[in-house]
């Protein structure tokens, strides 16, 4: 229970307010309930309505008097008094002695008030309050109240999301051809899964979406879950073991109770990675017997039912490699399903089932956005059709244009423009010059792609400037080594004109040293590039999806070799661009000069420049 702490406040003032209502029940409503029809009256009148002979029934309390008329139509109360020969007078004047006139405080009653609806509060709170912890941890009910007492509590959180028309479609998920042809056939299964047990084939329990995050897998599960029209449960890996001991597999055991009663269902994991690591590399940290147990709740669950319950799990990861081998084995997580980032007519129809949702103009270019948009994710480009909206609305427009979409581009892909932090004048002037060196020395070359656009405007994500260069044909995967060798050059484009122009160096061009580094490693020990080693693997890649946690995998003195290399290749594609640079020295001068007066220009006033100032130095020689 010390984990609880942030619902604790909320709780005491919650038993404070049932404290009262209590205590108001007992001291104020129920007093009143009896007083109702009492009518108070002093001994005086009591003594009167004696002598009169208009007492219909009396009754005589230890410090009251309880009376009624001869019509029995009202109550009255009077106190008690030293009164000797009371009862003979009022026996004389033809009472009826009664012990019951009202029904006052039954004894029932009143117990029941001041026991048992005080308790029955209590628990009421007890069960608002653990279901709010539910909602907070994730748990279930075992734990607390010592095995919760009031049934149908603390089940497992799976949200149930029961078909409806609204439902996401495979129609909604742009992109994604393939996947989407892969999860088809489950889809029609689920239809009609008789066709299926006739010949006797039997579906996949468990199928895996792998891929980069933000790419729709969450959106293709509830497509097909939509399609199918059945219920669609999810629940996230980390929500299982974010929890109290214990809770993890009962909630996975709760999970799939509900899913069977609900069958024909999907039942989608996100994050399976959160509960499916490798067990042998987890354990060294220790303290993970609650994900192991939970693993094999999960484990145990898949093999439980057969495959034609008509549960059918889908799993999202973006580290496939890291999963328990136990998941992947036949019968449970035995189909993959890769779920890529979009290439370029996936940006586009991503981009357009988007903005359909908003207001547009009619000059936005789809296509031109995808292109500048190469590498988002699909949820980074819903972003930005959301960004444009937001900005449209800024600038006080009624739709978003071709600039709100190119800005947004910006703002979500290079972080927000920090149009406050300022420059001094110098440092202005040795971003110009560093950018522009990125954009000469790619222009120069005839293998890297084309600018699109150089900006000093610095950004929120630490860069001071950048320069955009855009692939013509849209994606690439393939890059050859001339392509490789011209993107290292450009990289360190940006030192060489600090250094040809100020003679020094600045930090700025950290990242653009890692990267070329990163580059030259890469065309050595993974592609094959190596003068040296030629078409060897020198490393094993184990994480392909989160860029790559490669580990070498030679021998030290071919390390040694390795580092040598890398540096040579660095080094030499940097004196390329020293050598680009100082041949085109003029062309450097003037774009950065305008560069540095307009903050920002484009690919075509950038060539413009470029064209109509003949380089002065002799032609390239061939590198
Ligand atoms: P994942 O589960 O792969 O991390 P999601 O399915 O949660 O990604 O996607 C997040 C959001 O991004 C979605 O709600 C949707 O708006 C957008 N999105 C991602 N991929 C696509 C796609 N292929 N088509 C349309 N929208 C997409
Ligand atoms: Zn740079």
């Amino acid at each position: 229970m010390n984990e609880v702490k942030t619902p604790k406040k909320p709780f005491v003032i919650l038993y404070i307010i049932a404290m009262i209502v209590i205590l108001g029940i007992n001291f104020v409503v129920m007093p009143l309930m009896n007083r109702r029809a009492i009518k108070k009256v002093d001994y005086g009148t009591f003594m009167q309505m004696t002598q009169e002979q208009q007492i219909g029934e009396v009754e005589i309390r230890s410090n009251k008097i309880l009376f009624t008329d001869k019509e029995e139509t009202q109550i009255y109360e009077t106190g008690l008094m030293e009164d000797a020969n009371l009862v003979q007078r009022l026996y004389d004047s033809g009472a009826a002695f009664s012990s019951q006139i009202i029904e006052q405080e039954s004894p029932f009653i009143s117990f029941l008030i001041s026991w048992v609806l005080p308790i029955l509060i209590f628990m009421y709170l007890g069960r608002v309050m653990r279901s709010r912890m539910m909602k907070q941890f994730g748990g279930d009910d075992s734990m607390m109240f010592g095995g919760g007492g009031f049934g149908g509590i603390g089940k497992s959180n799976a949200k149930v999301y029961v078909k409806s028309s609204d439902g996401i479609k495979f129609d909604d998920v742009a992109g994604e051809e393939e996947a989407k042809e892969n999860l088809a056939e489950i889809v029609s299964y689920l239809h009609d899964p008789s066709k299926y047990q006739e010949i006797g084939a039997s579906m996949p329990k468990g199928v895996l979406l792998v891929g980069p995050p933000g790419t729709g897998k969450t959106m293709l599960a509830k497509a097909v879950a939509g399609e199918a029209n059945v219920p669609f449960f999810s629940m996230s890996g980390s929500e299982f073991v974010e929890m109290f001991v214990g809770m993890g597999a009962s909630k996975v055991r709760d999970l799939f109770k509900q899913a069977k009663e609900k069958a024909p269902c999907i039942v989608f994991i996100d994050e399976i990675d959160a509960i499916g690591q490798k067990r042998s590399a987890g354990s060294q940290y220790g303290g993970n017997d609650e994900r192991e147990q939970t693993l094999n709740q999960l484990l145990t669950e898949m093999d439980g039912f057969g495959g034609n319950t008509g549960v059918i799990i889908l799993a999202a990861t973006n580290r496939p490699e890291s999963l328990d081998p136990a998941l992947t084995r036949p019968g449970r997580f035995d189909r993959r399903v890769p779920v890529e980032l979009p290439d370029l007519q996936g940006r586009v129809d991503i981009l357009k089932v988007h903005a359909k949702k908003i207001k547009i103009t009619d000059n936005v270019d789809f296509n031109k956005i995808a292109r500048m948009a190469a590498g988002a994710s699909g949820a980074e480009l819903a972003n930005v059709i959301n960004e444009a909206a937001l900005r449209a609305v800024r600038n006080g427009r009624k739709a978003a244009t071709q600039e709100d979409m190119e800005e947004s581009i910006e703002v979500v892909i290079a972080g927000y423009q920090k149009k406050n932090a300022i420059l001094s004048d110098k440092e202005k002037k040795i971003v110009s010059y560093h950018e522009v060196g990125h954009a000469l020395v790619a222009a120069m070359q005839k293998h890297s792609a084309p600018v699109q656009k150089i900006t000093i405007i610095p950004r929120t994500s630490g860069a001071l400037g950048y320069t955009m260069q855009v692939e013509e044909e849209g994606n690439h995967y393939l890059m050859s080594k001339e392509e490789l060798l011209d993107e290292i050059a450009t990289l360190t484009g940006g030192r060489a004109a600090e250094e040809v122009v100020f003679g020094t160096v600045s930090t700025g061009a950290s990242n653009d040293i890692e990267k070329a580094t990163r580059l030259a490693r890469q065309m050595i020990t993974r592609y094959g590039m190596s003068q040296n080693f030629g078409m060897v693997a020198l490393e094993n890649v184990t994480n392909a999806y989160l860029g790559g946690d490669a580990s070498l995998d030679c021998s030290e003195e071919t390390q040694t070799m390795i580092d040598k290399e890398v540096v040579e290749l660095v080094e030499s594609m940097h004196q390329r661009a020293l050598k680009i640079l100082r041949e085109n020295r003029n062309r450097l001068d003037e774009i950065a000069e305008f560069l540095y007066e307009k903050e920002t220009i484009t690919g075509d006033e950038f060539m413009e420049i470029l064209n109509r100032r003949p380089k002065y130095a002799p032609p390239l020689p061939e590198l």
